[in-house]
């Protein structure tokens, strides 16, 4: 049975330095009029649907849908072009464990993430990365991360059919992505290259919470890949 691996973007397979508050910042100031100072704005584990909310709020404007569905469209737009403004980087084991999945046909990697797909395919691409992936689930439609996480189980249903709870695999860095992958049955790879240290997502119980991904054939083996 196919192996599944949903991966978050932000902290897990990248960072960007936070270098999308400038675009948020800039799609804030159009929605609502004036300057909005988002530098403290804390993100991490945050969908974008759910810090759009938030960044109205700190406006004083209420986030009703339609003005959340602008802010977000806006920052998708803007997005490409603040990545530039911080330094970023793709974080360490990422590439060389996507190099070795890419070519298996018993696994599918996709993205379970709380950007925007706009804004998950501009970090993507801005640092390489867009290749490895060709499907995802957003929180374009969806408030919170569970939701998402429901979404991206229904996606690969639909691409390779029934799948094995004990063959699929969120890797996050935040509570909030192993509390999705609980909230769906998969096995959670809490990694603390985000926000969070190793104890901080241990007290979530995830199935296994590492420092930073390891080289890729300790990653396959533990989740069951070595033969190939
Ligand atoms: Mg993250």
């Amino acid at each position: 049975m196919t192996t599944i691996l949903f991966w978050d973007i932000d902290g897990t397979l990248l960072t960007t330095g936070r270098a999308g508050i400038f675009a948020l910042e800039d799609a804030a100031s159009e929605v609502i009029g004036t300057q909005v100072d988002l530098s403290n704005l804390q993100t991490a584990g945050m969908t974008d649907r759910e810090i759009a909310a938030e960044t109205l709020q700190l406006g004083g404007v209420e986030p009703e849908p339609a003005k959340i569905d602008r802010l977000l469209q806006l920052y998708g737009d803007y997005l490409p072009a603040s990545l530039p403004r911080r330094q970023g980087y793709v974080l360490e084991g990422v590439r060389e464990i996507l190099d070795c999945l890419k070519h298996r046909t018993d696994t599918i990697s996709l993205l379970l993430t709380g950007n925007i797909e706009a804004g998950a395919k501009a970090k993507l691409s801005y640092y390489g990365l867009d290749s490895y992936f060709s499907h995802g689930a957003y929180s374009d439609r969806a408030h919170n991360r569970i939701s998402i996480a429901q979404q991206a189980l229904i996606l690969v249903q639909e691409m390779v059919g029934a799948i094995a709870p004990e063959k699929c695999y969120v890797i996050g860095d935040t509570p909030h992505d192993i509390r999705c992958g609980q909230a769906i049955g998969a096995r959670v790879v809490a990694v603390a290259t985000g926000g969070y240290s190793v104890e901080a997502l241990e007290k979530c119980q995830p199935w296994w919470t590492i420092s930073c991904l390891p080289e890729p054939t300790i990653f396959m083996q533990k989740i069951g890949l070595a033969d190939a």
